[in-house]
């Protein structure tokens, strides 16, 4: 379960992943970029302690404050006028060591809970999407079913599900061929997509393999979202390799991320400015097919944001990128009444357009100055 003890996010490595790490320690060495990457994503490191600038305890800020005399549930996050994030659980088969879950609540909805975020969206008909998450929704199968199966019977405006899993390359035999059945009956009442994150080449196992092919199978869609990671993926051999795999399992490229500025995760982080050097290596190169080209985002505070040209507007003296986006607060409270700017992470431009504040990392005390306003 996601949780802190000590302060530390509790370490977690699933036995297949253990067995994994053994395999390719001894058949690949320790310096490999193999054995680096799956050791960096998953094993705890006294690094994480180091006091650093990456102060973040969260993704971003967008709970639905629980309200029952508004109808308002538990459990949910919302950003958007078409989707709406359902945070089932917080377990998950491993604990990857930049990622934020460590500092959410650790409590599981209940089927009562889930009843109630089904009333909320079929009251609201511009919601046509959801994206479970947590944690892992494949660490509670019968949760997850039942909230697909009553999302079908009571929210019929719910055209899309989406399932954000890491379970296929932490711990690929938890799905069987019961949830493939499943999926199977109920990828003909609406679209269920996986959203899986797969950062280096070295997790597409066999095993794996069997398992998103069954996935595909039971007609479900596949598309992977992947975070940039120092001593993980940050080379263009490294990135190709993955995206040229991904093309021909048919998984379609969504976000490459960069690494969010999670307390703990300084060692973790490349700055931004080579996110932008290799995304443009890896798109702009003829390198990769153009149908597996993913789009390099910033998780910030108050939402996504892809980096265009004049996206980033400047660096401040404390290693803060201000990052220009085209939301607005007021379109936020149409669709999430309780949301609220988080000031010390974003404000407001002249035209209403709320600006992020986003901590660079790496080598963030002498970015690029060319990022601003394009590559100059
Ligand atoms: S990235 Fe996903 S699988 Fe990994 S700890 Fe976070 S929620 Fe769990």
């Amino acid at each position: 379960m996601a949780g802190l003890v000590n302060g530390v996010f509790r370490p977690k490595v699933s036995k297949y992943l253990r067995q994994l790490i053994k395999h390719v320690q001894e058949t690949e060495g320790e310096d490999s970029g193999a054995y680096k990457a799956l050791v960096n994503q998953y094993v705890y490191s006294e690094k994480e302690e180091e006091k650093h600038e990456e102060v973040n305890l969260k993704h971003y800020e967008a709970i639905v404050e629980e309200d029952d005399s508004k109808g308002l549930p538990k459990g949910i996050e919302r950003l958007y006028r078409r989707q709406l994030v359902i945070d089932i659980t917080m377990v998950c088969a491993a604990h990857c060591r930049y990622c934020l879950r460590a500092y959410y609540d650790t409590s599981q909805l209940k089927k009562s809970d889930i009843d109630r975020i089904v009333e909320y969206c079929a009251k609201d008909i511009n919601l046509k999407e959801v994206l479970v998450t947590g944690g892992d929704p494949f660490m509670v199968p019968n949760l997850l079913k039942y909230l697909i199966t009553t999302l079908v019977e009571k929210a019929p405006n719910i055209k899309v599900v989406r399932i954000g899993t890491r379970v296929p390359v932490q711990e690929p035999k938890m799905l069987n061929d019961e949830m493939f059945s499943f999926l199977k009956n109920y990828s003909k009442s609406l679209m269920i997509e996986v959203a899986i994150q797969i950062n280096h080449p070295i997790e597409l196992q066999p095993v794996t393999l069997e398992i998103l092919r069954k996935l595909q199978d039971s007609g479900v869609r596949i598309y992977s979202q992947n975070v940039l990671l120092k001593d993980v993926n940050d080379d263009i051999d490294t990135l190709i390799t993955l995206y040229d795999e991904l093309r021909y399992l048919g998984i379609e490229a969504h976000y490459l991320f960069h690494s969010i500025p999670m307390k703990g995760t300084n060692h973790l982080r490349t700055s931004v400015a080579k996110g932008l050097k290799l995304i443009k290596q890896l798109t702009s190169s003829g390198m990769i097919s153009g149908r597996v080209k993913p789009t390099y985002a910033l998780m910030t505070y108050i939402g996504k944001v892809t980096l265009y040209d004049g996206t980033i507007l400047k660096k401040d003296d404390s290693g803060y990128l201000h990052i220009k986006t085209n939301y607005r607060v007021s379109d936020r409270q149409i669709w999430n009444e309780t949301y609220q700017l988080p000031k010390d992470q974003a404000y407001e431009d002249e035209d209403g357009f709320i600006i992020a504040k986003y901590l660079d990392g790496d080598d963030h005390t002498h970015i690029a100055v060319n990022l601003i306003d394009g590559d100059k």
